[in-house]
């Protein structure tokens, strides 16, 4: 079973006694990372391995590591490390290039377990392969690399793929390695690095050993575990694993679900080959380019041209579009009916989310004004469509007029970090209409501000998002998600 790490970078002993304690329940191994202590500490370390009472790892890393110790300091460094191998640590981390004999017959001495460790900030190592080979028993063997180039990736799934040996930790460090991490009971990684919320991380792309074991059940995961996620490029801070996450939870269903930042939609492939993969929410900028990797597309996915959802039937992947379905829920909800017969809609926007709610509100009944900064683009969509078109600017005022009481906003102008966009400024809100904004992040953009103030009704975009995950759900796990 692959355990759980505590990496402890603060400065003293005292305040790592205190990350120590908050997170005793959700740890089994701790990491003392000596280079970040002050040098006043280090005759301290034995008496507070004492009172941790959990096997400790020493670590003590040189700045190529991502460490403190300078090229200048490895005299020091190394004499540290050495002395230190006389207090009762269980582990000492031991660099790939440590080669003198004195270190391991030390640690044979004092029965310290040695894990050999390699780092890589910029890629994958050419030897990657052959180092892991080299792991033996008496000996843990420990790769952190670099996955964001296409290359990269494809490689460390070539030799995940082929299995680790026992023993052995594989990680790919950043949010594209994210899922190295999380995974690790299911990949055969003998344990994951983790890092205080509160804390400094102690490398790039470490959780907080809670979420690990709350939100991603880590300590139930293993090879039959069935995994979703989302696939795009960036996920940033997707939303989509605390929701999947929260209702695999509360139903009880066994599962996780995970970011898969991906350099490229190809390694979708290799991805689904290595992983029990049940379902994939699609985002940007994937939601197209995926139909190569679908067997069966719906009609919806086929009229609306994008696919926001893969999942696994009879070992097949199938192509499904919850964005439309999704968009119009809270929209009925919000009106109350359950059509939009005779409705006059103004929608901003004629991007790839735009197709799909374009879509879903002629398929409701509505008839739709679209308009768009770039209005060539406005007038093929509403062409595709049989509605009307304009530019984004007063010259729709106009026409508008008949299409104000439903405005629905699907730009990202105004989302985070464009907050300060509103891509109406032209439109003077009366106070009678309803606005729906499919952003999200913000809760309330700039524009559902002013629509606000003037008494207009408004409708933020984490409904929608919620009603397509849940739509989600459904294919992935055949359950219904708890409301
Ligand atoms: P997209 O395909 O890149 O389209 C972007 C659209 O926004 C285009 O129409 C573009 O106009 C317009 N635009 C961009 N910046 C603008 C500005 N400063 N002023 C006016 N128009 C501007 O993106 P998308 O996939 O449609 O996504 C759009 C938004 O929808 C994103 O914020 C996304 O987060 C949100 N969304 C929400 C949900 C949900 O569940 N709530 C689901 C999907 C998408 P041009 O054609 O002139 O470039």
């Amino acid at each position: 079973m692959s355990k759980i790490c505590l990496c402890l970078t603060a400065e003293t002993l005292d305040e790592n006694r205190h990350f120590v304690d908050e997170y005793r329940s959700s740890t089994d191994i701790l990491e003392l990372r000596v280079d970040c202590l002050r040098p006043d500490q280090w005759e301290m370390v034995p008496g507070a391995l004492k009172r941790w009472e959990l096997p400790v790892i020493l670590t003590c890393r040189r700045e190529a590591d991502g460490g403190f110790f300078t090229p200048e300091q490895e005299k020091e460094r190394q004499d540290l490390l050495w002395s230190l191998l006389d207090a009762p640590f269980a582990y000492v981390d031991l660099e790939k290039d440590l080669t003198d004999e004195k270190w391991i017959e030390k640690c044979r001495d004092k029965q310290i377990l040695p894990i050999r460790s390699l780092h890589d900030f910029n890629g994958v190592p050419e030897d990657l392969e052959a180092f892991i080979g080299k792991a033996h028993p008496g000996e843990i063997f420990k790769a952190a690399v670099t996955i964001d180039q296409a290359e990269d990736y494809k490689v460390l799934l070539k030799i995940l793929q082929k299995g680790l040996p026992e023993d052995t930790i594989l990680l790919a460090m950043g949010a594209t390695g994210f899922f190295t991490r999380v995974l690790a009971p299911v990949l055969g990684s003998w344990l994951c690095y983790c890092s205080p919320s509160t804390g400094i991380a102690a490398a790039p792309g470490h959780i907080d050993p809670l979420e690990l074991c709350q939100r991603y059940r880590f300590r139930s995961l293993d090879r039959e575990t069935p995994i979703m996620g989302i696939i795009g490029n960036p996920l940033g801070h997707s939303k989509s694993p605390q929701i999947h996450n929260n209702w695999l939870k509360e139903g009880e269903i066994p599962g996780v679900y995970i970011a898969f930042p991906l350099p490229e939609i190809h390694l979708l492939e290799p991805l689904r080959n290595l992983l029990d993969l049940r379902g994939l929410s699609v985002t940007i900028p994937y939601k197209v380019d995926v139909l190569e990797y679908v067997d069966e597309a719906s009609s919806r996915v086929n009229t609306i041209g994008a696919c926001n959802t893969l999942y696994k039937k009879e070992d097949r992947w199938m192509g499904e579009n919850t964005d439309a379905p999704g968009f119009l829920k809270p929209l009925l909800d919000q009106l109350g009916c359950t059509d939009l017969l005779g409705r006059k809609i103004t929608v901003i926007g004629a991007g790839g989310a735009s197709r799909g709610i374009v879509y879903a509100l002629k398929e409701a009944g509505a008839e739709l004004l679209i308009l768009n900064r770039t209005e060539s683009k406005a007038q093929q969509l509403a062409e595709e469509f049989d509605q009307k078109w304009g530019p984004l600017s007063e010259n729709a005022l106009g026409v508008m007029e008949e299409y104000r009481m439903i405005i629905v906003q699907t730009t990202d102008a105004g989302m985070h970090p464009h907050i300060e966009k509103d891509p109406l400024e032209f439109y003077s809100f009366r106070g009678d209409e309803l606005l729906y904004d499919i952003v999200f992040n913000p809760e309330i953009t700039r524009v559902m501000e002013r629509a606000r103030k003037a008494g207009a009704s408004i409708l933020g975009g984490y409904p929608m998002l919620v009603e397509q995950a849940r739509l989600q759900f459904k294919l992935f796990t055949g359950k219904e998600s708890s409301r």
